[in-house]
């Protein structure tokens, strides 16, 4: 008869005496990379359990995958600090953690004054068996309709209030953050875009202040 299986103890938090750290399920983590060099993984705590004895604390997490760890790889709209969701389940011994972090709603990470190492965003799920995100659609902005970049700089039309790119209107960024007004071609095509005036400033934004609230939608196709 096969030995029974040292039972082991479920738990809610736990503390990671080599960080002085606690960790909770729902806990975003940074863990050590098997590959030298790389940088850590990141992954949610979906559940904690040590055995009888209180030690050899494992890990149940679910991976968020970098852009470039998924199939299409990374593309021009994803932010530097994105990770996606995945269904990717692992066990991993707490000892692998190297610390917490924060994986935001995209909401709420274009509204950080300033992103730490630690801050990520997550706005797709993704099946890491067939390569496919969920929601399958996002709003796309600008000529080039792309979903946004919170890391780009984009300024907004005055009149339809769409968001451009400066390269896709022909300005550098330095130019675009001079802009006085910006009517876009479509809503000033006989003022080649720009009037200028000293009265007030071209909504440009700074950075993580644009709200993503259009639902205007293009398929968004995902495989390279
Ligand atoms: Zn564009
Ligand atoms: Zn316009």
């Amino acid at each position: 008869m096969p030995k029974q299986k040292a039972s082991r103890k479920q738990l809610k938090s736990y503390r990671l005496k080599h960080i002085d750290r606690t960790i909770q399920e729902g806990d975003a983590v940074l863990m050590r990379s098997s590959e030298p060099g790389k940088p850590s993984y990141v992954a949610r705590v979906e559940a904690i359990d040590t055995d009888a004895r209180g030690s050899n604390a494992k890990v149940r997490v679910r991976w968020y995958y970098r852009p470039e760890e998924s199939m299409g790889g990374r593309r021009q709209f994803h932010g530097a600090k994105e990770v996606f969701l995945s269904d990717h389940l692992d066990l991993q011994s707490a000892d692998t953690i190297e610390g917490k972090c924060k994986v935001h709603s995209f909401n709420s990470y274009i509204k950080l004054d300033s992103v730490a190492n630690d801050d990520f965003f997550c706005r797709f799920e993704y099946n890491s068996a067939t390569g496919a995100f969920d929601p399958d659609r996002v709003a796309v902005f600008c000529k080039c309709e792309m979903p946004y970049n919170p890391d780009d700089l984009m300024v907004q039309c005055e009149e339809c209030s769409e968001w451009f790119h400066p390269s896709c209107i022909g300005k550098t960024i330095e130019a675009a953050k001079q802009l006085d007004h910006f009517y876009c071609e479509e809503c000033a095509p006989q003022q080649h875009n720009l009037l200028s005036s000293n009265s007030t400033s071209a909504k440009v934004n700074a950075k993580r202040s644009l709200e993503v609230t259009k639902t205007r939608t293009k398929h968004n196709k995902r495989s390279s």
